[in-house]
């Protein structure tokens, strides 16, 4: 019988930092989350979660405070960033950890994908009027608050303005790729997406890796710099874990898990701390963490 790839042991060779029950990727209100990063917290702790990494798309607006509500409850926050890098025919998403998230570099890094955004959205938003589904820029401003502003943003308006009947609906028919108001943004390349994060001091981790679809493009992006792969993941199936487990392992790779939880009220509500992460991915990963956040989050 072959052995369980989930019982694996911890590499024993690494200094290990107990961890609990974790949960690496977490969207807030900061970009397209429906918790703020007190809320998202909140439920974390109550779910008995102890190390959280937050990950909004292009900005850290969110950490300062997830940091501060975590010290409340006495949990670990790892300072972290979701980058969108570029492949002609499917997303490549960039998980930056231990990222230091004061860095002028990353921020005006960051603050330049914003922008590219914010060009993007009007042309969505041009493209809706086209089509006859016109949304309401102050609504949408409302619907979005003051975090960094994308497709579920526009999706949740449609469906306010009764374009669509649901935020997935409204992806599938106009704003998900190659759909009528789909406008692709001007994206890094994942080695560009890699830089900025390790310029900042953090590890980039490709996220939901079996999303990516292609092993070719995983290994690209893990040579582009990539130190590590999204293994669990509330998308991928158990053998999809055991594929890019034994992938990891064979290039001596971090592994990483979360639910990628958008919050409550998202179309898609997964919650926080659902998907089920073995032990020592957590150890391992925080074997990796820098003096820097070890002297500052160290209970
Ligand atoms: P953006 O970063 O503005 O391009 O929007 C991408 C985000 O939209 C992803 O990170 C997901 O949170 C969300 N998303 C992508 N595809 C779908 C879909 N089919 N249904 C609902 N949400 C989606
Ligand atoms: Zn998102
Ligand atoms: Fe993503
Ligand atoms: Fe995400």
């Amino acid at each position: 019988m072959s052995p369980d790839p989930l019982a694996r042991e911890a590499p024993e060779d690494r200094a290990t930092l107990m961890c609990g029950h974790i949960d690496l990727h977490l969207h807030t209100t900061a970009s397209d989350g429906s918790l703020t990063p007190t809320e998202l917290v909140g439920e974390a702790a109550a779910r008995g979660l102890t190390l959280l990494g937050v990950t909004d798309h292009d900005t850290t607006e969110g950490v300062e405070e997830a940091v501060a509500a975590g010290r409340g409850y006495g949990l670990r926050v790892i300072p972290g960033v979701e980058l969108a890098a570029d492949s002609a025919t499917r997303d490549i998403h960039l998980l930056g950890y231990f990222i230091k998230w004061e860095d002028p570099d990353l921020q005006s890094a960051l603050a330049q994908l914003r922008e590219q955004r914010e060009v993007r959205n009007a042309r969505i938003l041009r493209k809706l009027q086209d089509l006859h589904l016109p949304v309401d820029m102050a609504r949408l401003k409302a619907i979005s608050g003051s975090g960094s502003m994308g497709r579920p943003h526009i999706a949740a308006a449609m469906v306010e303005a009764g374009h669509a009947a649901s935020q997935s609906e409204a992806f599938r028919r106009y704003l998900g790729r190659g759909r009528s108001a789909f406008v692709s943004r001007a994206r890094l390349k994942p080695e560009e997406a890699c830089r900025i994060i390790a310029a900042a001091g953090g590890l980039a981790v490709l996220a939901h890796a079996a999303k990516v679809g292609s092993w070719e493009v995983i290994r690209q992006v893990v040579a582009g710099g990539a130190a590590g792969l999204e293994v669990f993941h509330s998308d991928h199936s158990p053998e999809e874990v055991a594929s890019l487990l034994s992938l990891a392992r064979d290039q001596s790779l971090l592994v990483t898990g979360g639910t990628d939880s958008h919050g409550p009220r998202s179309d898609r509500p997964t919650p926080i701390g659902s998907v089920e992460i073995p032990a020592w991915v957590g150890e391992a990963f925080l074997a990796r963490a820098p003096e820097w956040w070890r002297e500052r989050f160290s209970p």
